[in-house]
């Protein structure tokens, strides 16, 4: 099977963006014109944005199940307020389920949560139970900077967000470390804030000790982590610097990187510099980065093509397309039993 752990709903109808337009307007006029408690939108139309876009690249591709979230950048964590974020996290996590109650053999849940810039993550514990316990969900999108852009949160090592960490180890959850779109001009979201967030998460796991309190938590950094790969001999150097243990034993038994890299060079540096354990299959697709590389004459996200290019053993692929991931999603085994897959 191979496991794309790394999807979001970029395609859901526009009915959806209609409601959060409503409810941003509700905020404007001082909540005078609230939306519906959900956007009214078919079974059918679910089917056909699924069917005509990532279901079908999933089937042109040759991937199985993608592990899928709302839309990254529509999270915007930094609108309105914690109730706003809870509203709007609730309706783009059951079209989540929705989908993934129609394709139960192809979408499985990850939850956005109800984040807003300031407010205790404790606030995104009952939606982030509701969704482990009552809609099968298999992880959490965790933002590490819900000002979009501006980095006002303490750092993830910070026992600011240990609540939440608390409840992740209990439900047995790993949290994707992913912002959201940047309101900040100097970084484009998908090109700058993104790749900045999942370096920041790593070199911030770095300076801390997380891992010592929280020896089971898992995160997956996606975008094949950021720089940290690139510049992997900066931050064993920085991690002896700063006296901590070497990232094997430091990191490795806790954070994850996805492949969500769309070039073959980095594709393979990837994969000679994190070991084959830590590497999980993943394309993002419909995503960030969509049009066809004149170099190659395919699409850039099909990352795919990539991984099965990689000089690894069978058994190594294996890992990076399936194994890892049901090692790292802790409920995914269940779901896929469940699903008749496993
Ligand atoms: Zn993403």
């Amino acid at each position: 099977m191979i496991i794309d752990c790394h999807g979001h709903y970029t395609t859901a109808p526009a009915e959806l963006e209609s409601w959060r337009d409503r409810q941003l307007a509700g905020i404007a006029d001082g909540n005078r014109t609230l939306p519906s408690p959900a956007p009214k939108i078919t079974d059918d139309q679910l089917r056909e944005t699924i069917e005509k876009g990532q279901l079908r690249m999933q089937q042109e591709r040759g991937s199985d199940l993608t592990i899928f979230s709302p839309r990254a950048a529509g999270m915007a964590h930094h609108v309105g307020n914690a109730k706003t974020s809870e509203d709007w996290s609730r309706v783009c996590n059951d079209l989540i389920y929705r989908v993934s109650e129609l394709f139960p053999k192809n979408f499985i849940g990850v939850a956005q949560l109800p984040q807003s810039p300031g407010v205790d993550p404790r606030n995104c514990i009952p939606e982030l139970e509701r969704c482990v316990n009552e809609l099968g969900f298999v992880g959490v999108n965790l933002n590490p900077d819900p000002s979009g852009g501006y980095w006002k949160e303490p750092p993830l090592t910070n026992k600011w967000w240990y609540p939440l960490y608390e409840k992740l180890v209990e439900l047995n959850v790993p949290a994707m470390v992913h912002v959201s779109n940047s309101c900040n001009p100097c970084f484009h979201a998908t090109g700058a804030h993104y790749i900045n967030g999942d370096t920041t998460a790593f070199m911030q796991f770095i300076q801390g000790d997380l891992f010592k309190d929280f020896p089971t938590l898992k995160f997956i950094i996606p975008h094949g982590g950021g720089a940290a790969p690139y510049h992997w001999g900066r931050y064993r150097g920085l991690a002896q610097m700063l006296k901590k243990p070497l990232l094997q034993e430091h990191l490795l038994n806790n954070v994850y990187f996805d492949t969500c890299v769309y070039h073959m060079p980095g594709m393979e540096l990837l994969a000679k510099v994190v070991p084959v354990d830590n590497i999980l299959f993943a394309s993002e697709m419909i995503g960030a980065v969509q049009g066809i590389d004149p170099e190659t004459g395919h699409q850039y996200d099909d990352t795919k093509r990539y991984v099965d290019q990689l000089p690894l053993s069978d058994a190594d692929k294996a890992k990076i397309y399936e194994g890892n991931a049901r090692k790292v999603y802790g409920p995914l085994d269940a779901q896929l039993k469940k699903r008749g897959l496993i």
